[in-house]
């Protein structure tokens, strides 16, 4: 047969320079809609407490879904504020042209780092006297108060304050003539689960203590402080738990961490997970598929390859426990999840082609399968399977 050289190099012209398909969507990808991430946030925003202010989390590129993105349609929805983890995503939003307050809570300890935290109009998250000091030298130098929120520690033993050394050190801190305390904040350790709302549940104890402390310090006489602890899961838990302001995550992406919830709300998740089938191939009975042949036919049938693997962040764990959505039908998934590939047995299937999609995570009509699915089967979390997904899937907007 005469093979034509000079066609197949044109056709491979579809990679750019840095070796990417012009179309994204040819391999495998994530779809994310803007518009369900806006509504998710109208929605839980017209739930909350009178007055109280929605900060969107946006930390781990939006969990996964395109911090940029994610922000642009949070603010539209009506956030009022963001949250990153890290200075670097903190400054990547400013550098996009957003203007609203930025928090970052993870911690930032040293002296140069402030600095740019400072210059970038990030807020720094404060958990010790001293940092506090160092912000209030970096405000002296550039003549300009130093934003920031104190965090103190109700029971999560992360970061923040002591809650007595909190109580001891406030009226020093609040001194400081260079610093201005937008916030004092918190952070739930158990808020998703089952008893919360109980009286004596570790939630109520942890909400208890960060009000406890609000009052030894009058934080009344400070109207410019938004005092705040409500993660998603409080946030849908109970008014009760939103103080000045939210800052939520999974939620805004379309999950409820909790079945416990007072606001009966209805979220859109925003993320669709896509690949296509590359390969079919028939097998006989007693055939082993993939590495270590865990899967092995129990009679003939036809195999499908997906264009999709675990260096994508599909986790290996999940190999023979999932299913995928196919031509309106849910396949199961068979033998290792390879590194790029996965196989899924269609049976006898006559109408799924080679270059049909296949959806992974999301819904197509009554069919569908969530982060939360994936999570119970590898002993994650929702959180987790989000955030695992890598680079080389393109995140493509729809509506
Ligand atoms: C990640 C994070 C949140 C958001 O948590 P969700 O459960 O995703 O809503 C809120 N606060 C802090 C401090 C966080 O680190």
């Amino acid at each position: 047969m005469q093979i034509d050289l000079q066609n197949i190099k044109e056709s491979s012209n579809q990679f750019s320079d840095y070796g990417i398909m012009l179309d994204p969507t040819q391999r495998a990808w994530i779809e994310i809609s803007g518009s369900s991430i806006k509504n998710n946030v109208s929605r839980i925003k017209e739930s909350l407490k009178e007055g109280c202010k929605f900060m969107a989390v946006v930390k781990a590129d939006g969990y996964g879904h395109d911090a940029k993105l994610v922000s642009k349609y949070a603010l539209k929805g009506g956030a009022d504020e963001l949250g990153v983890a890290t200075l670097q995503e903190g400054i990547n939003l400013r550098k996009s042209g957003i203007k609203v307050p930025i928090l970052v809570l993870g911690n930032i300890y040293n002296n140069d780092d402030l600095i740019v935290c400072f210059k970038h109009d990030l807020m720094p998250t404060i958990s010790t006297i001293r940092d506090c000091l160092l912000c209030n030298n970096i405000g002296k130098k550039f003549h300009k108060k130093f934003r920031l929120h104190l965090k103190v520690d109700t029971g999560m033993s992360r970061l923040g304050f002591e809650l007595n050394d909190f109580v001891d050190k406030f009226d020093q801190i609040i001194s400081c003539e260079y610093v201005l305390v937008e916030g004092i904040y918190s952070h739930f350790a158990s808020a998703d689960e089952a008893n919360a709302l109980d009286i004596n549940s570790f939630t109520q104890v942890q909400k208890r203590k960060f009000q406890s402390v609000l009052k030894r310090i009058n934080v009344d006489k400070y109207p410019f402080i938004r005092n705040h602890i409500a993660n998603s899961a409080a946030t849908l838990l109970s008014k009760e738990m939103h103080f000045d302001m939210v800052r939520v995550g999974l939620s805004m992406y379309g999950y409820k961490p909790t079945s416990r919830s007072e606001a009966n709300i209805v979220l859109q998740p925003a993320l669709l997970l896509k690949s296509k089938i590359s390969f079919i191939r028939s097998i006989d009975k007693n055939v082993g598929v993939s590495y270590g042949s865990k899967f092995i036919s129990d009679k003939k049938t036809k195999l499908a390859v997906v264009s999709i693997g675990y260096a994508d962040g599909i986790s290996r764990q999940l190999s023979n426990k999932i299913s995928l959505i196919c031509n309106k039908k849910f396949y199961p998934q068979v033998g290792s999840i390879t590194m790029d590939q996965l196989m899924i047995d269609i049976k006898n299937d006559q109408d799924i082609k080679v270059g049909d999609p296949v959806l992974l995570l999301g819904s197509d009509g009554d069919l569908s399968v969530s982060p939360m699915d994936w999570a119970e089967k590898s002993s994650s979390i929702a959180w987790e399977v989000l955030c695992g997904f890598k680079n080389r899937l393109p995140r493509v907007q729809v509506q």
